[in-house]
């Protein structure tokens, strides 16, 4: 029997506001990670994620237009 062991990974967020393009797509998709400022341009909330996060925030980064958004598990 194999036992679960409970870890809890951090994926750390980056995007490029240089190159976002205010769709406003992914704080449609995970509005508790991402914002926009007043010109509709992408704004982090947070810089990491956990676990119960990550889905959300790596769906935002497929759907961006501009492939602006990385998200990428952090080494323990
Ligand atoms: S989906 Fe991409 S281009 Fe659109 S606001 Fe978010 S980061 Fe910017």
């Amino acid at each position: 029997m194999t036992e679960k062991t409970q870890t809890s990974k951090t994926y750390n967020i980056n995007v490029d506001r240089d190159s976002c393009c205010g769709y406003g797509v992914c704080a449609e998709i995970c509005p508790d990670v991402f914002g926009l400022d007043d010109d509709g341009i992408v704004v982090l909330l947070k810089d990491k994620v956990g676990e119960d996060l990550f889905e959300q925030a790596n769906e935002a980064a497929y759907a961006c237009p501009q492939l602006v958004i990385k998200v990428e598990s952090q080494a323990s």
